[in-house]
Parts: C-alpha cells; structure tokens; sequence
C-alpha cells in the first residue's frame, strides 16, 4: 500500500482545503471532523506523509500521541466531558475512509452513545465556536 498526496488531509496540510485546527507543533497538526460522532471530535494527524498504522515513523507515532493525550485533556475541560474515546482506522477493512494516518480524540458524556461515523455533518459556525474554545485551552 503506497501513500496517496492527493487524500483530503493531505489537501489539509497544503492549504489547498479549509479545517478548523485547534493546535499544531513541528510534527503534528490536529483539527475538528466535520462530521464529528460527539461535540468537540478532533483528528490528529502528522505532517509527514504517512497512510496509516503500518507505514509511520515511529517518531510521528510518538508525536500524535503526544498531541492526542494534551487534547483530551483540553476536551476534557471545554467541553465538561466525562471521559474520552480514541478510535484509529487501518485500511479499508480495519474501517479507515482517509489514507493519512489520523486518530480520533472524542469528548465523550456518561449515557450518551457515538453517532454512526459520517450520519451527522456540524455547521461551520459551531465548528468555529469550538475551536476557538479548544485552541484557548491548548494555548493556555
Ligand atoms: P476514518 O474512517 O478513520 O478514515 O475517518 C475519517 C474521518 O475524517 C471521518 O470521521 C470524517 O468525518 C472525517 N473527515 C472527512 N473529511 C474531512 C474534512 N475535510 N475535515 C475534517 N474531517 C474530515
């Protein structure tokens, strides 16, 4: 399996599509989904090219756990959560949709269930709200 540069997070890195980043370092750039399975679902990704799991740097790999665990904590403050959910795709049969490795960082409520991935799309205007709220807090 080869890395793709033409994947939508990809595009992401380039500039070439919007996305809400709440936080970025020399390796790492991280931004809320736009189809978000709770409130405040964020992806962390690595700069460098890399598809997924089984092809990263361990260096990368490092590096988006790093960022991933300062995330949640940051969710866990914004958003009052009750405890978070990290979820990481692998291929096609391990359910991944995009080919840069990504992980999900996912504020979770007690009692309150996952969306279906792709059943909801949030409006821009909250997903704005959000990350201002989340970069503050990372910022802080
Ligand atoms: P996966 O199944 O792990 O590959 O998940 C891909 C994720 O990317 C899904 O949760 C999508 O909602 C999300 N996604 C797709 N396009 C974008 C985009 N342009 N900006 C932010 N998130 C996206």
């Amino acid at each position: 399996m080869t890395y793709d540069p033409g994947n939508i997070f990809a595009k992401i890195l380039r500039g070439e599509l919007p996305a809400h980043c709440v936080y970025e370092d020399d390796r790492v750039v991280a931004f809320l989904d736009i189809m978000p399975r709770a409130t405040g679902h964020v992806l962390v990704i690595p700069k460098a090219p890399s598809r997924n799991l089984l092809d990263v740097e361990p260096d990368d790999l490092a590096a988006v756990a790093a960022a991933a665990q300062r995330i949640a904590r940051a969710q866990m403050d914004v958003f009052a959560a009750d405890g978070i959910t990290l979820t990481q795709h692998n291929e096609k049969a391990g359910g991944q949709e995009v080919f840069h490795l990504h992980v999900h960082v996912i504020p979770r409520h007690t009692g309150v269930e996952l969306r279906a991935p792709l059943s909801y799309k949030e409006a821009p205007e909250v997903l704005a709200e959000q990350a201002a709220r989340l970069k503050a807090a990372l910022a802080g």
